[in-house]
């Protein structure tokens, strides 16, 4: 009974290629692919999620979710829903009180009864009024025929008739009070409620009385027809969703948890000065299951009392991000695309190749090494994206090229910008990506979370008047001074400069920017401060990027597949990445023709590939390569 353990309803291969981005589906679209009927079936990843919200629909218990958007939040609230017993749905009705009419009276019946309590209630007027107006009509005969032929008076006889009728309408109006107002109904109800009360106003949340622009004379409407119900009223032996739960204001919140401390809450006309603010109703049921959503801030601004509430009468749960990428995983994204195709009801059905086109992104998505995005809102954008696309050229599938031409077309706006900034720096000539320049080095950053940019550094060194110093520029200082402390022991051990009587210039070129991480840039600033230092060329159509250990170790760093693209898109040829980020490259096609990878694990190796000039280079190289290990060891307490 564990949602998304369901497998796939699909042929699958016996012993699936662990490079097959299908895991070994064997369909030519998602056409093939059922798509099991229960949501909660149909959630993937979330499994701790899931089975807190199994265990709790239950055992009715609240449910507390906290993380990411897009990550499945609302769809397993819903999912609960579906899970509830239908037999306990209620409907509401609201009376007229004869003792007050401001204090309206409510009854609970079972679904679908409140329906023909209103219709029996309205049948019953219908015969009553009937009967009125016959009686009506034969007073009216009977003092027109007096005043016309006993009493001669036309006019009076007239006047009287006219009395007569609106005392009679006057009355009748009394009996209409008398039909019930149908405050929730659960007739055509085909599972438990699922209400979303996200951003909800207090009036949609809590329930509201109209306003009556006719408060008295006859021509007001009674106000028990005038409660409305609210999402904690609709949503009784339901599921009631709040997300963003500490956008809501306090004085609602309190109120929420008034609600789900009583079980039952009266409804009052949520504007002061309203009628309606004097109108109150006897208690309506809110026996409903609260999922409270939000990010991590969402839990610290939220009501204590409320959190609370939640906490000791139910769970909470982190919803994860990112999920391990296995051949069943695979198959369950390729499930993902029917999903949305199915639920979209426009899109062309996507071939293999676009499935797999999705996988390889969410797998680029999940930035982490053998790991798949959850983020599943987004990456259900590009579905729908490349399948409108598709729609619009008319095409019977939604193919490769339809979801490549998505992908450009929903970039995230830092994508757009960094790609704007590469045009315009190539506009200017700033980027230069062929020769060779001493000191100057093509690093490259990470913009926002899914852009890569590529961030030249220069470096000189000068004579210094007093003891050396690292003078960097920009935003990055602390950062380069810190990869300069690191790579000067290496230089030390090789140089025959002495860099503590120089003065060591850094400057990252344009970098304007916000959010570049200065850590990858390590062997950058230690590659363009080497090249100054001996004077030896850097090649221009190589990008680089990794972080540097005092040892010469070059570490992992994060970004490595924006990284890429953003070196082949500014035209260079090569481009260093740390050996250990080999396994996440997922680059697009496109890009593997234009650019070649070349992994390393040491310093040595990136001046190999970067430098100028066999002889110099060689002999820097054997004497980088000589200090590694136990030779570096003595003085590397920098
Ligand atoms: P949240 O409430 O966390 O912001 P939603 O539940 O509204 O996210 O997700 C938006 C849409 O993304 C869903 O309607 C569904 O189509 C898809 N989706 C999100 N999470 C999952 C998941 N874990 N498995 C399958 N589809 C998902």
């Amino acid at each position: 009974d564990l949602g998304s353990d369901v497998e796939i309803d699909a042929e699958i291969e016996d012993d699936p290629d662990p490079e097959d981005l299908l895991g070994g589906l064997k369909i030519d679209s998602t056409e093939e692919i059922n798509i099991p009927e229960r949501l909660v079936d149909q959630v993937i990843g979330q499994e701790h999620a899931r089975d807190v919200i199994i265990k709790a629909a239950k055992q009715r218990r609240h449910v507390m979710m906290i993380g990411a958007p897009g990550t499945g939040k609302s769809m397993l609230a819903k999912a609960m829903s579906e899970l509830l017993p239908k037999e306990e749905l209620q409907d509401v009705l609201v009376y007229h009180n004869p003792d007050d009419g401001n204090k309206p009276k409510v009854r609970t019946v079972p679904a679908g009864k409140g329906e023909q309590i209103v219709q029996a209630h309205k049948e019953e007027a219908r015969k009553r009024n009937q009967m009125r107006s016959f009686l009506m009509w034969i007073i009216i005969i009977v003092v027109l025929g007096y005043a016309l032929i006993i009493a001669g008076q036309i006019l009076l006889g007239i006047l009287a008739a006219g009395i007569i009728y609106i005392a009679f309408k006057y009355a009748s109006r009394g009996s209409d009070a008398m039909v019930p107002n149908l405050l929730v109904n659960n007739a055509d109800t085909k599972t438990a409620p699922f209400r979303d009360a996200t951003g909800a106003h207090a009036g949609a949340l809590l329930g509201d009385v109209r306003h009556d622009p006719f408060q008295s004379g006859g021509m007001e409407t009674p106000s028990h027809d005038r409660v409305e119900a609210g999402a904690i009223h609709k949503a009784n032996k339901g599921v009631l969703f709040v997300d963003e739960i500490n956008t809501l204001d306090i004085r609602s919140q309190q109120h929420l948890m008034t609600a789900i401390q009583e079980g039952e809450f009266g409804i009052t006309g949520q504007s002061e000065r309203s009628s309606g603010a004097m109108v109150q109703t006897e208690p309506v049921p809110t026996d409903f299951i609260m999922i409270a959503a939000g990010n991590l801030d969402a839990m610290e601004n939220m009501h204590p009392a409320l959190r609370n509430r939640i906490k000791g009468y139910g769970y909470e749960v982190y919803m994860e991000e990112t999920i391990e990428d296995t051949p069943e995983m695979r198959r369950k994204y390729a499930r993902f695309v029917a999903q949305e195709i199915t639920k979209d009801g426009r899109l062309p059905e996507f071939t293999d190749d676009a499935i797999r086109e999705i996988i390889l992104e969410s797998k680029r998505r999940a930035g982490r090494k053998n790991h798949l995005s959850l983020h599943f809102r987004t990456l259900g954008g590009l579905v729908r994206v490349a399948g409108d696309i598709a729609r619009g050229e008319d095409a019977e599938m939604t193919t490769r090229q339809h979801v490549l031409a998505a992908k450009d077309r929903s970039r995230s706006i830092e994508q757009q910008l960094a790609d704007d900034y590469i045009e315009r720096r190539k506009d200017y000539e700033i980027q230069v990506a062929e020769g060779y320049v001493v000191g100057r080095v093509n690093g490259l950053a990470v913009m926002g979370e899914d852009s890569g940019i590529m961030l030249p550094v220069m470096a000189e060194v000068a004579p210094s008047q007093g003891p050396g110093d690292v003078i960097a520029t920009g935003q990055l200082k602390e950062m380069a001074q810190e990869s300069v402390s690191n790579v000067s022991a290496i230089i030390k051990k090789f140089s025959d400069v002495n860099i503590s009587e120089k003065d060591i210039h850094i400057q990252f070129i344009q970098a304007g920017q916000q959010g570049v991480d200065g850590d990858s840039a390590s062997i950058t600033v230690a590659a363009a401060v080497i090249s100054a230092l001996e004077e030896v060329g850097v090649d221009q159509s190589l990008a680089m990027t990794g972080s540097l250990s005092v040892r010469g170790d070059v570490l992992p760093v994060g970004g490595v597949t924006h990284k890429i693209e953003a070196a082949a898109k500014s035209g260079c040829d090569r481009v260093i990445i740390p050996e250990s980020n080999k396994q996440d490259v997922m680059i697009e096609d496109e890009y593997e023709e234009m650019i070649e990878i070349i992994p390393v694990s040491h310093i040595s190796e990136v001046l190999d590939v970067a430098l100028e000039g066999e002889p110099e280079k060689d002999s820097l190289v054997d004497r980088l390569k000589n200090i590694t290990g136990s030779a570096l060891n003595e003085g590397a307490s920098v």
